[in-house]
């Protein structure tokens, strides 16, 4: 039966519970992009000893047993590689995740005045509810690229004595006609544009139109050398403002932007550096575009990670054109992204036998998709049957788990990409309240024991 995890800590488990959920706090407080994800995580697995796998490949160095490699596609994916000491064609224990969020992208010519108010208009990214965006405080975060290639780094918003940016909504008292509005229609795409000034720039000059859009630019000159054309090579994505917090009076839950799926990344990350070496190869991929199809050259559909395989196995001595399918059929991965979890607030589209509930540990989704299970991974009966008896050895707080009530609606993950190559695959993540908005809330134990999962999964399977 699905029992609360908090009943059976000890004082250990709590403390260790608080050390995993302060670290998560931290990294995701400081990763809102992929692009900063990726920074973080090549920082953590720089100091752990990791090393570029272009090096190897550039000094023909073979790979050996213990060796630590990563791969960086574009500073938005990672994938991390440790040799194990059986044969690669044996198989690799894999763990995948995203690290892009919902959120709102700056447009390639983003800034215009209307009416002495100064905007950045955008165009929004993944699955978003947008009447959640207006009224809070947003900061910017990416890169303005320079034509001569120079990157500019962009992160206005999170520091204390930083400027914060919005979107206006209508006061209710004139909001007659708007509150009559289906939710969707509420607030439309187009309109979430973000207010950025209000000063216009003082009249030396026969000048006089667009003053607060030319004190905006002046200032993003002198203050950040950006050209408006600049912006015609910038990823500018607007994020909510403001580090993670504890969450509740008892202090059990996390509320964070972007924990989907930085909380399902940062345990994997953190399970796969402290496990650090195996008898298989382990591998921990963190990818990108994941919320828009995990298409693209950063996204799991890219052919990045298999020709990064590929290479290895070359460095490991196999030439053969069977190599990387042996790598695959051998394979196993937890495709460790966030799940649903059960509201009873909104008890109607749950079915609480079947679905996520908040402190009953990680939950395996056999499969996720929608109306008749349509592009989900649908994991083997053998494989889940492999991890229950693990998960139950280590002590792993677990459920199987589906997303909601038939028909109700449905979602996706990276799970079938791999599965696609022969692996054997299942999702397995972290339940989350209020997934996609501004602000998620999480368990702290459900992430702790995620991550007991993910070190369980690397050394026992
Ligand atoms: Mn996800
Ligand atoms: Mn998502």
């Amino acid at each position: 039966m699905k029992t609360n995890a908090w009943n059976n800590y000890s004082e250990k488990d709590i403390i260790k519970l608080n050390e995993v959920a302060d670290a998560y706090k931290i990294f995701i407080s400081n990763s809102k992009t992929e692009r900063e994800s990726t920074n973080n995580i090549l920082a953590l697995a720089e100091r752990r000893g990791f090393k570029d796998l272009d090096y190897y490949i550039e000094n023909e160095i073979k790979l050996k047993s213990g060796d630590k490699v990563f791969v960086n596609n574009r500073g938005k994916s990672v994938a991390l590689f440790v040799i194990g000491d059986e044969d690669i064609t044996k198989g690799i224990n894999i763990l995948g995740a995203h690290i892009d969020s919902p959120r709102l992208d700056l447009k390639s010519n983003p800034l215009y005045e209307e009416e002495e108010f100064s905007y950045f208009d955008t165009h929004y990214y993944g699955g978003i509810k947008k009447y959640q965006w207006v009224t809070l405080p947003l900061a910017l975060h990416g890169v303005v690229v320079k034509k001569n290639g120079k990157k500019i780094n962009i992160n206005i918003g999170e520091k204390d004595d930083d400027p914060v940016f919005g979107i206006t909504d209508l006061l209710p008292h004139l909001g007659n006609e708007q509150m009559k509005k289906k939710a969707s229609e509420v607030i439309p795409g187009d309109k979430l544009d973000i207010l950025v000034g209000s000063i216009p720039l003082k009249l030396d000059s026969k000048e006089n139109e667009d003053l607060v859009k030319k004190n905006i630019l002046n200032i993003l000159k002198e203050k950040y050398n950006i050209d408006e054309d600049d912006f015609l090579s910038s990823e500018i994505e607007v994020t909510p403002a403001g580090r993670a917090r504890d969450f509740g009076f008892d202090r059990s839950m996390v509320m964070a932007y972007g924990q989907d799926d930085k909380v399902c990344a940062f345990t994997s990350l953190k399970a796969f550096l402290d496990v650090n070496r195996c008898k298989k190869t382990i591998s921990c991929i963190l990818v990108d575009k994941e919320e828009i199809g995990s298409v693209g050259a950063t996204g799991m559909e890219s052919s990045f990670y298999e020709d990064a395989l590929k290479e290895i196995c070359v460095l490991l001595g196999h030439d053969s054109i069977t190599t990387l399918g042996r790598v695959f059929r051998n394979s196993k991965m937890l495709s460790s992204d966030v799940t649903a979890a059960y509201d009873p607030l909104y008890d109607d589209v749950y079915n609480k036998r079947c679905d996520t509930l908040f402190n009953r540990g990680v939950s395996f989704c056999k499969f996720t998709g929608a109306r008749g299970k349509s592009g989900s991974n649908d994991a083997n009966a053998e494989f889940i049957a492999e991890l229950r008896s693990i998960m139950d050895e280590e002590n792993v707080k677990f459920q199987i788990s589906e997303m909601g009530k038939v028909d109700a609606g449905g979602g996706g993950t990276i799970a079938y990409i791999l599965a696609n190559k022969n692996v054997n695959v299942i999702d397995c993540g972290v339940g989350v309240l209020s997934m996609h908005a501004p602000w998620e809330v999480t368990s702290k134990s459900d992430i702790y024991e995620a991550y007991k999962c993910y070190v369980a999964f690397l050394r026992k399977i």
